[in-house]
């Protein structure tokens, strides 16, 4: 995704939510939907793995340094530090190497990094937002996921309230009180996006 080949390349797809929303589900499931040809974009992270997690599968595991050192040479499509100093980011030969597998790229990020992508490459990007039913809920749901600290929960929910805010600014809000649905409002707009020509793909600067 260099200036040279960025008119080359499929869809990006992005689902951006806070997290317990149920995005992952969604995003997973979209991933088994074969007719949609879609790749899991692996996204680069300084902080630890929890639990089963593996390096080159659910996150690249970079030191804080290697996460400095490649954000300085601009090797981030975006970059983002979601908690302090724990940074994540989208490498550019993460999107290159899906692309020339001839697949298009499913994201799923935080809202901040959802947008970046939607901002750069507006028409090939469907930006989508997954709502969850109520912060009660998203609090019920993290709980019950029981990977985290009390205090880690607590931190995820007060930036919860703040992406909610966000969610006019994506091509869709998709609410996920009832799961099948979203599954299925998710499948079809994908499939919509992909099937529309890309004109134009004008990457605009920030
Ligand atoms: P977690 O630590 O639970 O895996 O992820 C924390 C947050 O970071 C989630 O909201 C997740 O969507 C977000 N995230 C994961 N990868 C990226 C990325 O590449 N860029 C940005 N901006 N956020 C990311």
């Amino acid at each position: 995704m260099t200036k040279q080949n960025e008119q080359k390349g499929g869809k990006l797809i992005v689902f951006s939510a806070p997290s317990g929303s149920g995005k992952t589900t969604i995003v997973r499931h979209l991933l088994g939907v074969k007719e949609l040809n879609l790749e899991f974009s692996v996204s680069a992270t300084s902080r630890a793995p929890r639990g089963e997690e593996k390096h080159g599968i659910d996150y690249y595991f970079l030191s804080l340094e290697d996460f400095k050192r490649k954000m300085k040479a601009d090797e981030f499509l975006e970059w983002e530090e979601v908690y302090r100093d724990n940074f994540y980011g989208t490498l550019y030969s993460e999107v290159e190497r899906i692309w020339a597998m001839g697949k298009n790229v499913i994201f799923d990020i935080d809202v901040v990094g959802g947008l970046r992508i939607k901002k750069k490459y507006r028409e090939r990007t469907l930006a989508v937002f997954v709502k969850p039913p109520s912060v009660e809920e998203l609090k019920i749901r993290l709980k019950k996921r029981s990977t985290e600290s009390e205090e880690k929960i607590n931190i995820r929910i007060a930036k919860a309230s703040v992406e909610m805010a966000t969610a006019p600014r994506f091509d869709f809000i998709i609410e996920n009180d009832n799961l099948e649905h979203a599954l299925e409002e998710a499948e079809k707009l994908v499939a919509e996006h992909i099937a529309k020509p890309i004109f134009s793909d004008v990457r605009e600067e920030e």
